[in-house]
């Protein structure tokens, strides 16, 4: 009998699993992938929103500013990359003024701070050297700014399975049966039996939802298309540059990322196959075309890939998350669409507080909030890495030439808590395959770690869990088959 079961190993999980191993009690979260952060998580702008952009007085709003507010510190407590580099909104029109003033308004009211409008033509190309020559006025929020969203959400996770949550993956909950004490989960694997569960599960979060309660729910995937470009790119633009959606439509952001490249996109198509994030030419059309509205000589032949992820839109386009009616212990934590996951950790507090309204927990006296990162040798002096590759020559051994990713990184990133399994499982951890050549030259080479680390024959070895497989069998073997 668990105390918790919380469905999905995504931001709003992971974020929930280690606010809750603050207390004592058993704690398991159940991911139908093969890793934490294959869902939406893995796949977005990674921006840390400022919280103007949220309707005022919603819970979208308040928990936007509040995670915008947690992510500092928290990214010192976890050590994962986090950049408070600031955001513009740029306004090409005198005609649209009343719109950046209107949206300046609603962020001071939502309580986001240093909010001011620039109409100084000479300071904006100053911060902005590559702006619009149209640019007639921005909204600067100083408190926006980038993280990695893959390593917020494995260290959220991480740090919960140190203290103590289980994490089960290949795990897909089927359905609920109420019980005398809580909630039997059906998944693929057995039905497990808890006091309560947390409905995470992202797209899915309606279907989860709409099993156990009489007020239905519909979630659309919302489909974002995106251009990532390559590190000489990275120096484009300074902060994120969002366009103000008006006459010219609703434009496309430009954003450095923390790992120094650019990344240019979303688009907002609406489809209806949860699992469709493939990019499409319509989508990555658009991306192209409406790039270059607000910054000015985008190097769009940088692109070293492209990428498209599923927002959560729930039809009230609001968070869901509360206790529902009607199914006691059943807490939803749905419609966690954009700003997901800048509002992440204080999502995490809201669900671990309502959760624990209703178990009255005790406290876990050893819990420790503070994980450490994969070391990357980059951040070390000449003399403290020549010093680290005499004690372990593995950090000595470049796998990912690209993104120069050493051995002992990724051996760190097998067999660290809740390690990498699988290609996309090292890539998100290290970024090996992340670079300009995505993956074609260490992809054997991480598998033949992957092989001896862990003892999964070749062939077994996936991209990314289920069945993608890489190798089929030798070559030999087929040109045996294609003679006979
Ligand atoms: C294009 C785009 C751009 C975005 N940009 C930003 C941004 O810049 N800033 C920002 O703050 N937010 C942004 N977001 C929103 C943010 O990415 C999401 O709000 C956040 O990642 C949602 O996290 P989640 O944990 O709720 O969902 P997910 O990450 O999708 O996790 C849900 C998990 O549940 C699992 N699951 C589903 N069903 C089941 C089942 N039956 N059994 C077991 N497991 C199950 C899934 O496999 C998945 O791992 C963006 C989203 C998109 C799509």
């Amino acid at each position: 009998m668990y105390d918790v079961i919380i469905i999905g190993a995504g931001v709003s999980g992971a974020a929930a699993a280690r606010e809750l191993s603050r207390y004592k009690g058993r704690i398991c979260v159940l991911e139908k992938e093969e890793d934490v952060c294959c869902g939406t998580s893995k796949a977005n702008s990674a921006i840390v929103h400022a919280g103007y952009d949220a309707p005022e007085g919603s819970l979208m709003a308040k928990l936007n500013v509040e995670g915008n507010r947690m992510m500092a510190e928290l990214s010192r407590e976890l050590d994962f990359p986090f950049r408070p580099c600031g955001s513009f909104v740029v306004c090409l029109d005198r005609e649209m003024l009343p719109d950046l003033q209107a949206l300046y308004e609603r962020g001071v009211r939502n309580g986001v701070p240093g909010l001011e409008i620039i109409t100084d033509k000479e300071r904006i190309r100053e911060m902005e050297p590559n702006l619009s020559d149209q640019t007639e006025a921005v909204l600067y929020a100083p408190t926006a700014g980038i993280v990695c969203p893959f390593l917020l959400n494995i260290a959220m996770a991480e740090n919960a399975c140190t203290n103590g949550v289980e994490f089960r993956f290949n795990t897909t909950v089927t359905g609920f049966t109420r019980t005398e004490e809580g909630w039997l989960v059906h998944t693929n694997k057995g039905d497990v039996e808890t006091r309560t569960v947390v409905n995470a599960a992202g797209v899915y979060a309606d279907e989860l939802h709409n099993m156990v309660c009489e007020e239905k729910i519909h979630i659309t995937p919302r489909r974002g298309d995106y251009c990532l470009l390559d590190k000489s790119a990275g120096a484009h633009v300074n902060r994120t540059i969002f366009a103000l959606p008006g006459k010219y439509g609703k434009g496309v952001l430009v954003s450095p990322t923390v790992h120094g490249n650019l990344i240019v996109g979303p688009t907002a198509i609406d489809i209806g196959d949860k699992e469709a994030t493939a990019t499409t030419r319509e989508g990555l059309d658009q991306v192209i075309q409406k790039a270059g509205m607000n910054v000015k000589d985008l190097p769009m032949r940088q692109v070293i890939t492209s990428f498209a992820g599923l927002r959560a839109h729930e039809d009230g386009h609001e968070f869901i998350i509360r206790e529902l009616p009607g199914a006691p212990g059943f807490v939803d934590c749905a419609g966690i669409e954009s700003p997901g996951l800048t509002s992440s950790p204080a999502i995490g507090k809201m669900v671990a507080e309502i959760v624990e309204g209703i178990l009255h927990l005790p406290e876990n006296p050893d819990f420790n909030g503070v994980r450490k990162g994969i070391l990357d040798p980059d951040t070390l002096s000449k003399e403290e890495r020549a010093a680290l590759i005499k004690e372990n020559p593995a950090y000595g051994n470049i796998i990912c030439r690209c993104e120069m990713v050493t051995e002992g990184e990724i051996l760190d990133a097998i067999h660290r808590p809740l390690g990498a399994r699988s290609l996309d499982g090292v890539k998100r951890r290290t970024r090996a395959g992340m670079g300009r050549c995505q993956a074609g030259f260490c992809t054997p080479r991480t598998m033949e770690l992957l092989h001896r680390e862990l003892g999964i024959p070749m062939t077994e070895i996936t991209k990314s869990g289920g069945e993608s497989r890489l190798l089929v069998g030798t070559s030999k073997d087929t040109l045996g088959k294609e003679d006979a």
